[in-house]
């Protein structure tokens, strides 16, 4: 392929323009591996590199996607050959490195994962980075020794990306899960994928004290802020929350009190840089963990054309569950 379509990100006096292109192969950014991309998807982040909400992008030009999956056509790499299938999430790719929305890649071979057995490409990006964070926070929270026995966990931005996954991976380990969402009109959808109850957004929005009524053993936050505070306000006592997202903002306003009157832990939790050893337990947990059928009933498949448009969405909250894109 001497040259490609991919979408393209450039820096304009006036902010970025995204547009479809012909991008040449030539310009490929260095990498030990090329993958024929055949299937990528939209997270919160793609969302905020493509309307240039937060400077996600570090170079430009750029070709957006942080995800792909896809089948290598070229390697340097003792790891990979030709035909193999791969998948790719984090280390800076749509962010610093050419990324997924483009029919083909350069990346280093270190930052691939074989396709677990069990999954197709599609499943791998309908999973994404969106559900292999939720997989990480889960894996967090069960690390902690938080089990279904403690009580019940609760998962913010529910009717998101990382929170539906969440949902679903939670209910498969028989947790007791509470699913905290602005849109109650997916109450329904939510318990179909595994949820015990459903919270309104609303009752964790308001500043509130930062030791309340002890509900939760853990939690699975991607919204940050308010809602964060509240929900570690709400944890008992030597519970954990992993906090992944900043939906709702970058702030926390809260205090040391959960964290020295109740043993309360916060659990960070960063998809970009895991070590391959976890990346693989991860997916494998995945492809072990997540039912394939509530994996279906969350994702909606789109084309190239439809990847803008699907970005503004989810900047909006308007996205339900996990988006594929079909390259
Ligand atoms: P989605 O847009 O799919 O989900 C975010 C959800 O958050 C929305 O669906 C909505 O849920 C809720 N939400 C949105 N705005 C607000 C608000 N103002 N107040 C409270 N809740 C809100 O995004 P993703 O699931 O892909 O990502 C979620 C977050 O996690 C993002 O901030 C993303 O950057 C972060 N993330 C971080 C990673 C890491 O490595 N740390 C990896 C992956 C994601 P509802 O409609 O149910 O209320």
């Amino acid at each position: 392929m001497s040259a490609f379509r991919a979408l393209r990100i450039d820096k304009t006096d006036d902010g970025q323009t995204v547009s479809v292109v012909d991008f040449p192969e030539s310009e490929l950014m260095e990498g030990d591996v090329v993958v024929r991309v055949t299937h990528s998807t939209v997270n919160y982040k793609d969302g905020l590199a493509i309307t240039g909400k937060s400077p996600v992008v570090r170079r430009f030009p750029m070709i957006p996607g942080i995800d792909f999956a896809g089948v290598v056509t070229a390697s340097e790499s003792p790891e990979y050959k030709a035909g193999d299938e791969v998948v790719l999430n984090g280390w800076g790719v749509g962010e610093t490195h050419l990324g997924g929305y483009a029919e083909c890649a350069r990346v280093k071979g270190d930052w691939l994962v074989p396709l677990v057995d069990g999954l197709s490409a599609a499943d791998a990006m309908a999973v994404g980075t969106a559900g292999y964070t939720s997989m990480l926070c889960v894996m967090a929270l069960e690390r902690h020794g938080v089990t279904p026995e403690r009580g019940p966990v609760l998962v913010t931005g529910a009717a998101g990306g990382v929170g539906s996954v969440a949902i679903a991976l939670l209910a498969k380990l028989g947790y007791h899960t509470v699913a905290s969402t602005g849109r109650p009109e997916e109450g329904d959808w939510l318990k179909a994928l595994g949820a015990s109850e459903i919270i309104h957004r609303d009752e964790l929005a308001a500043p509130g004290k930062p030791l309340q009524k002890e509900k939760y053993a853990g939690v699975v936050d991607s919204v940050g802020s308010v809602p964060l505070a509240n929900a570690i306000a709400q944890t008992k006592s030597g519970g954990a929350v992993a906090a992944c997202g900043l939906a709702a903002g970058m702030d926390l306003p809260t205090s040391v009190a959960p964290f020295i009157l109740r043993g309360v832990s916060l659990l960070g939790v960063n998809s970009v840089t895991v070590p391959k050893p976890i990346r693989i337990e991860a997916w494998g947990r995945l492809a072990r963990d997540l039912d394939r059928e509530k994996l279906a009933s969350i994702t909606k498949t789109i084309s190239f054309d439809e990847i803008v448009p699907t970005a503004n969405a989810i900047i909006d909250g308007k996205v339900r569950g996990r988006v594929v894109v079909e390259i």
